[in-house]
């Protein structure tokens, strides 16, 4: 078994029917390659009996944690409690369903300790079976925040292993709406990727819903980007631009006596300036709403009960880093 030890962090939620099964292929596959590893498994509040699986895990294979959430807290923050309570010297952050695949951990492990790299990406080589809108939606939404942030999401995954010192860096970032993809890229390291293929799901269907989705993407944005704030302050640059011509021009009418024939122009102007306003006060809105989350400085999560494997199979820290 290898000296170090390895944390792997899977949020869960409503994976009664697949969670023993993955669970334990993964834990085969470290095993096979020799991996000392152990598990946090956060369950995300769910409504089936992902909680019972998990104590069975806990109970039937060694260094599993499993932690329950008092409620449905979302992915990211599940993701959060599983990473506060890893103690290993580097963290896989995966996701239940084998989507992401466990194959290529061992890969990430080696690029982690051979070649000294501190966070190792996988990067989707294609999105696997999703309906088009999905692919088109996705592939918009990270090249708007590309543009707005400056970080490149190309293909960006949750899939990624992250050394202990990264970890304890990220723990440093006190946001409570947290972006888990968006962080992680923020927080720099050295850093490298591995493609892999997104296979299919197993069982059930995706958690994501739509508008669970729309809520990250704006997330997102909103924490890594002020450019929409200021993009606000361009709009009406340019209307006072547009105010200022046709002021002249209005004036100009006025003073040859010609008669007021711009009715066309007030609507028209008052329908733009109208609306500009209403979407500018939103994006002010969303930012004022998010500010109003963060210093509200609630906890990310809440636990509600706790699990740990009673047998701990060669738990030994790597003491040199
Ligand atoms: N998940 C979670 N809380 C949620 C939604 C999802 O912990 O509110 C977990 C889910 O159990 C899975 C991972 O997040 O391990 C990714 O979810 P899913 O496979 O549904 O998303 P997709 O693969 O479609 O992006
Ligand atoms: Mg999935």
């Amino acid at each position: 078994m290898s000296t170090y030890l390895i944390s792997v962090a899977i949020p869960i939620y409503n994976e009664a029917k697949q969670i023993y099964e993955n669970i334990n292929i993964i834990h085969k596959i470290l095993t096979e390659n020799n991996i000392n590893h152990e598990f946090i498994l956060v369950d995300d509040g769910s409504r089936d009996n992902t909680w019972e699986e998990l104590k069975r895990l806990s109970h039937d294979l060694p260094n599993v944690f499993a932690i329950s959430l008092s409620r449905n807290f979302g992915k990211e923050a599940a993701l959060c409690a599983a990473l506060e309570s890893a103690h290993g010297d580097a963290c896989v952050i995966m996701d239940s369903d084998l989507q992401h695949p466990p194959e290529i951990i061992p890969e990430m492990v080696r690029l982690w300790k051979e070649e000294g790299y501190d966070v190792v990406e996988g990067v989707k080589s294609s999105r696997g079976k999703e309906s088009i809108v999905y692919k088109v939606g996705a592939h918009l939404f990270y090249s708007i925040l590309e543009n707005f942030s400056g970080f490149n999401f190309d293909g960006a995954s949750d899939f990624k292993l992250l050394d202990s010192k990264v970890l304890a860096s990220w723990s440093t970032m006190p946001e409570r709406n947290t972006f888990f993809r968006g962080m992680s890229a923020w927080l720099g390291f050295k850093r490298t990727s591995i493609p892999f293929e997104v296979t299919e799901r197993k069982e059930g269907q995706s958690k994501w819903s739509t508008l669970k989705l729309f809520k990250l993407a704006i997330t997102a944005i909103t924490s890594f980007s002020s450019l929409p704030l200021q993009l606000v302050t361009l709009m009406g640059i340019l209307f006072l631009f547009g105010s200022f011509i046709l002021g002249i021009n209005t004036l100009y009418m006025k003073f040859k006596g010609v008669a007021v024939s711009g009715f066309t122009t007030v609507i028209l102007l008052l329908l733009i300036v109208g609306s500009t306003l209403m979407i500018s006060l939103g994006i002010i809105g969303t930012y004022i709403a998010k500010i109003f989350d963060e210093v509200k400085f609630r906890p990310r999560f809440i636990i509600r009960e706790k699990a740990e494997s009673t047998r701990k199979e060669c738990i030994s820290i790597d003491t040199n880093g």
